[in-house]
Parts: C-alpha cells; sequence; structure tokens
C-alpha cells in the first residue's frame, strides 16, 4: 500500500487503563467508586426506544422459528456460519481490538471498512460500542461497571442493554473516534449496514438465506458476544491478578475467536494478541496477521515481557477449566 494511501489513524489519548493498577490502589479505587455520587446514573427517559429495542431483540429470536419452514441444507449452514465467523471477528478485531483498545493501526479508509462490518453485527455503532466498553475496563466488576456479572448472570449478558442507563454513545469516552465524522455518521446510523446484510443474504439464498444468513446467525452471534460480558466473568481460571473477575476459558476462546482469553485482556489491554501463548488459540489474531500481510493494518501490538515473567503462575493448558 502506498504511503499517499496509507494515511495513518492518529494516536489517541485513551482511556485510562486500570491494567497497571497495583491490588492495594485498586481497592481504594473501586471503594471510592461505591461510595460516590452515581453521577454518571443518567435517568433517561427512552422508554419507547427501549420498546423498540425489545421487540427487535425478541422479535429476532422469535424468527428463528421460521427454520421450521425453510428447513435446512449445506448452503444454508455455510451461510449461518459464515456470517458467524465473519460478523464474530467484525466484533472482536474491529469493534473490540480496533475501535476500543487501538490495538493496532490502520488506514482511514479501512477504519470505515472495519466500522461498518462491525456495525453488520448489530451491535449498535462503533463510538457506542466503545465506549460502554472502555467503561467496563475502566470500572471492571464494580457499580459503574455497565455488565459485571456481579448484578446478576441475567444482567451481565443481555439485561445491561435494556435499562436504559446505557443507550447514549458515551462521548466522554471516545474523543479520539469522534473526530472522524464518517464514524459519527455511521454511529448514528447504524442500522444500514444490518439492513444491507439480509439484503445480501435474500440475494444469495432467497428468504432460507435471510433466515439462516441473518437471523440465526445473530441470535448465535449475539449470545456468543455477550457471553464474554457474563461467562468470561465467572468460568475458567484466572492467571493474572487484575483486582476484577475476568478469566480465561479455552472454551469461550473457540467459541469468539479468542476473546475467551479475557483475564489475559484484562491484565494488559493495549496486546492486539489476547492468547498470550502459542497453544491459547486466538482466531482474531491470527486474521489480523493476515490482514497486516497484506497491508491492510500494521503495527500490531505484542504482549509486553512482564506477562510471561508471571510464568510460574501458569496453569496448565490440559488442565484449564472452561
Ligand atoms: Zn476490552
Ligand atoms: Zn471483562
Amino acid at each position: 500500500m502506498s504511503e499517499s494511501v496509507r494515511f495513518e489513524v492518529e494516536e489517541h489519548e485513551g482511556p485510562v487503563s486500570p491494567e497497571h493498577v497495583a491490588p492495594v490502589e485498586r481497592t481504594a479505587q473501586v471503594e471510592s467508586i461505591s461510595r460516590a455520587p452515581e453521577a454518571d446514573r443518567v435517568e433517561f427517559d427512552g422508554r419507547r426506544e427501549r420498546a423498540l429495542s425489545n421487540a427487535v431483540y425478541w422479535g429476532i429470536h422469535a424468527s428463528c422459528l421460521f427454520v421450521l419452514y425453510t428447513g435446512v441444507d449445506a448452503t444454508d449452514l455455510a451461510l449461518c456460519f459464515g456470517a458467524y465467523f465473519v460478523r464474530m471477528f467484525a466484533i472482536t478485531g474491529a469493534y473490540h481490538r480496533y475501535f476500543s483498545h487501538r490495538t493496532y493501526k490502520t488506514s482511514r479508509a479501512f477504519q470505515l471498512f472495519l466500522g461498518v462490518l462491525g456495525a453488520s453485527a448489530v451491535q449498535k455503532g462503533p463510538l457506542w460500542w466503545a465506549g460502554v466498553h472502555r467503561l467496563h475496563h475502566r470500572y471492571s466488576d464494580t457499580p459503574r461497571d455497565p455488565h459485571s456479572p456481579r448484578e446478576g448472570f441475567w444482567h451481565a449478558h443481555q439485561g445491561w442493554i435494556f435499562n436504559g442507563r446505557w443507550d447514549d454513545t458515551r462521548m466522554d469516552q471516545v474523543r479520539d473516534l469522534a473526530r472522524y465524522p464518517e464514524l459519527v455518521w455511521l454511529n448514528k446510523f447504524h442500522f444500514v449496514p444490518p439492513i444491507l446484510w439480509a439484503v445480501a443474504c435474500t440475494l444469495i439464498g432467497g428468504f432460507s438465506g435471510l433466515v439462516w444468513g441473518t437471523v440465526v446467525s445473530t441470535v448465535l452471534l449475539w449470545h456468543g458476544t455477550y457471553s464474554i460480558n457474563s461467562l468470561a466473568h465467572r468460568i475458567g481460571r484466572p492467571r493474572y491478578d487484575t483486582g476484577d473477575d475476568s478469566r480465561n476459558s479455552w472454551l469461550l476462546a473457540l467459541l469468539t475467536l479468542g476473546e475467551g482469553w479475557h483475564n489475559n485482556h484484562h491484565y494488559h489491554q493495549s496486546s492486539t494478541r489476547q492468547g498470550f501463548y502459542w497453544w491459547e488459540i486466538d482466531v482474531t489474531y491470527y486474521v489480523l496477521l493476515g490482514l497486516a500481510k497484506l497491508g491492510l493494518v500494521w503495527d500490531l501490538k505484542a504482549p509486553p515481557a512482564r506477562v510471561y515473567a508471571r510464568r510460574t503462575q501458569e496453569p496448565e493448558p490440559m488442565r484449564e477449566a472452561a
């Protein structure tokens, strides 16, 4: 890729990372948060919006029953799992490792492509997603964490999406992304890519393609993604003391293309690679390596040496619980 095309997205100041906060400091931080007036608990009268979100969310779930009408063939399954794979990468490789944590660099054009791809996963826009996720890391498993399982599995998995508190994009958390008007537009019109996705699936496979490539695939994708918010703070093993409940799970890592190495990630958020060892399968990272070979992304960040200095705490990979 030529230098003229290779318009590099500028570095951002980034959110304050809690990853190096010592346990004692972290405890004080958490206590202070718990006592603080809940200034960010903005009352939001968005009942109509929430009703619409609920109707769309549960309506898509119910629409899975159309498989009883369409049946299934090899094309349907290929479309369903292909759509799952591509859009899971859109969440993990784009929304998470790029927009939320800026763990690698890319051109402005490919940044927009990543944003559009991410929006196709039907999890709102890139600024909204990154804003919520940065709050998750800033306040992990405290009362200000948007989706801590300490408030219950249902809340962490999907309930938090519908309680109204997190509906608005937290622009204070994503000033680095808000500098790009095309991303701000995409964040506002985040429903356009999912509509285009549904049209494409219909053109490929007719009604059956719509049901398997959009409806069923999206429901699987939602719960795969949400399992990181709920289960990755509950099952598996913590390797590092991060002051929160994050854990590593090989099973979740397989289902989410590498996001199950969640304790690794909470320990060192700016690493592109989340499986710190060769046996920690991290498909998102492998895809990003491929994109780097093509010159579409660059400056992927490796885990620092200090994460390997903790080798003595390493669980045996075969003994690792899911
Ligand atoms: Zn993260
Ligand atoms: Zn987490």
